[in-house]
């Protein structure tokens, strides 16, 4: 038996397949991520393959079988067309589907992690970003799919002493959280906070408190950090 489906979601990834067929990779409202075959969809013409392009928010219909699902038909809701004309924000883009996609590869339903990702979307269509800020919307968008995927980052104490933290301090990406000056000492590893506050910010909502801070500082919190999450695929 097959079953229909409908769906919305984001097309994160698109690969060719023997002869003219192509795997869409969606992050879609129902079904989290999900991947749909489109059959012969390189050759056709068709209105199908024009709405099917990377990064856009599409509904689509399609066939549960056995082994994979088939693309029936697609209705293209927004396709960003003003963020993909700048190569930073196309870029961007990439990031963000990388990184979505190193972290989730189950099938799961996940509203939130969905809304997020539009959401996401929408702001980087929307917003003036410089080199700068699209660094720093990274990171944000990192540190909270990572929140949102059950790893929370320990931001309001030491995580070894517990004690608060004022001021300066250090980020442990092995331990996963902030770190005192004096635990620090006994235990070198981490990347220095001239204020560890700082890194809070990266987790609530204000954009224009995180343009302010320092894109390499906390480019390289995030790196060290991925590479410490178990599930990331290298
Ligand atoms: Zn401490």
């Amino acid at each position: 038996m097959f079953t229909h489906h409908r769906t919305e979601g984001i097309i994160l990834r698109i690969r060719q397949t023997r002869e003219a067929d192509e795997i869409f990779t969606l992050y879609t409202k129902e079904f989290g991520r999900l991947d749909v075959i489109g059959r012969s969809i390189r050759k056709s013409r068709s209105k199908l393959r024009m709405n099917m392009s990377l990064f856009s928010y599409v509904e689509i219909g399609f066939i549960q079988g056995k082994s994979y699902n088939t693309l029936t038909d697609a209705f293209l809701i927004s396709d960003f067309k003003r963020a993909k004309r700048v190569l930073g924000k196309l870029s961007l883009f990439y990031r963000i589907s990388e990184v979505l996609l190193s972290l989730v590869y189950g099938q799961e339903r996940d509203e939130g992690v969905f809304l997020f990702l539009l959401r996401s979307f929408q702001k980087i269509e929307e917003t003036n970003l410089s080199k700068g800020k699209i660094e720093l919307f990274f990171c944000f968008f990192s540190f909270r799919l990572l929140y949102f995927l059950g790893y929370k980052v320990y931001i309001e104490k030491c995580v070894f002493c517990k004690e608060e933290i004022k001021g300066e301090g250090y980020f442990n990406s092995k331990e996963g959280g902030v770190v005192c000056g004096s635990c620090f000492r006994r235990d070198p590893a981490g990347i220095h906070l001239k204020d560890v506050k700082s890194l809070q910010c990266f987790f609530g909502n204000d954009l224009e408190q995180i343009f302010n801070q320092n894109p390499k500082t906390f480019l390289n919190i995030l790196e060290n950090y991925l590479a410490f999450v178990p599930e990331v695929k290298k």
